[in-house]
């Protein structure tokens, strides 16, 4: 056994961030946690009736809203012949009142068949190896395990959940460790509507184009009359395979460039669009997620700045020399009038919010 404040692949002194994690887990997890997500229904349903319970029939309870206690009250030592765990048990109490309050609802709809698996956990029972999650005494093997050394975060709580394909998945806050030093190397990103991003250095990502793929596979399937799972694990394949390439590429980036700017996507970018799909498809605000983390897992850093102005200034000089006006967009390529740099418009861009983050690092040392 694993000394508790000795986490898996940890040294003494090494700095940590708290990142959230999903991993989806291995389909030979699936039986015990089916089984255990039955038990979860049957907890809720029970809070459920009981809450009806105290609501329509008041005389038999002090109150008509049961809190959290009274619930975990109700519950109490209920865990052994459920086969969950104790903390299970109150975070599923807890959820439920939560839930209600939300809804504003005096119960809730009963967890049934149709319900997503979902089993609540507190982190402090699941331990980590290096190669799998233990909880309640079962191994659950992670299918792709990202880089990095990570372990379960003490006092926080997450889920397994299922999606409607019926697949487990780990919700879970982990601390990482972070990487003493940084590649010296820096790059600005400008995140694009055609492209997904560029980079100031010249590369483009190009955007996936999961979605319209994902159309095609869609409209053939509707044609054809496909069953609504069918047409559910379309969607579900383009998500996953959507976020695996936002992964790889965020983690090419913060593998080479120490300091990553970025731009704050400005709503007008968005304004001047009709693609809203192309912006789906490119999931900026989830690419920045993880190039932040990434960047700090590696000892980097990932600053965002505003980009209002990065298509009209010269990155080369600073001068206020490009294109105005929405028209000029269109333009490809320009020359400063200044320094008579010729600037591909996007490169130039990511060129400027670089600067931009230079300029914001450098204010905050002498000001
Ligand atoms: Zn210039």
């Amino acid at each position: 056994m694993r000394k508790k404040n000795v986490p898996f692949g940890f040294e003494e002194g090494d700095q940590r961030i708290t990142i959230v994690l999903k991993h989806r887990l291995r389909d030979k997890c699936a039986s015990s946690l089916n089984k255990q997500a039955r038990a979860v229904n049957f907890v809720w349903n029970y809070c459920n009736e009981a809450q009806k319970h105290a609501f329509e029939k008041r005389w038999a309870w002090k109150d008509k809203w049961l809190s959290t206690g009274a619930l975990e009250a109700l519950t109490a030592r209920s865990s052994k012949e459920l086969g969950l765990q104790g903390h299970t048990i109150q975070k599923i109490c807890d959820q439920y009142v939560r839930s209600r309050k939300q809804h504003k609802r005096r119960w809730l709809r009963f967890r049934g068949r149709k319900s997503l698996g979902w089993v609540p956990f507190s982190n402090d029972q699941v331990t980590f190896d290096g190669e799998a999650f233990t909880f309640n005494g079962v191994r659950y093997e992670p299918m792709h395990l990202r880089e990095g050394i990570f372990y379960p975060a003490s006092g926080m709580s997450g889920s397994f959940n299922q999606d409607s394909r019926g697949r487990w998945y780990i919700n879970i806050t982990v601390d990482v460790k972070v990487a003493a030093e940084a590649p010296v190397t820096r790059v600005g990103i400008d995140l694009g509507l055609k492209s997904l991003a560029t980079l100031s250095d010249g590369r483009e990502i190009e955007a996936p184009q999961f979605y319209r793929k994902n159309e095609l596979a869609l409209a053939t399937a509707q044609r054809a009359r496909k069953t609504p799972k069918k047409i559910r694990a379309i969607h579900a394949k383009a998500a996953n395979r959507r976020q695996d390439f936002l992964h790889k590429e965020a983690a090419k980036i913060a593998k080479e460039y120490g300091l990553i700017v970025v731009g704050d996507v400005s709503p007008s970018k968005l304004a001047k669009t009709t693609m809203a799909k192309s912006v789906l498809d490119a999931g900026w605000a989830g690419f920045k997620g993880m190039l932040s983390y990434k960047a700090l897992m590696r000892g980097g850093m990932c600053l965002e700045v505003n980009e209002a102005y990065s298509t009209q200034v010269c990155s080369a000089c600073g001068a206020f020399s490009g294109p105005k006006g929405l028209k000029d967009l269109g333009i490809r390529e320009w020359s400063c009038s200044e320094c008579e740099t010729v600037h591909r418009w996007d490169v130039n861009s990511a060129g400027v919010i670089l600067r931009c983050g230079l300029a914001t690092l450098a204010g905050g040392t002498h000001a």
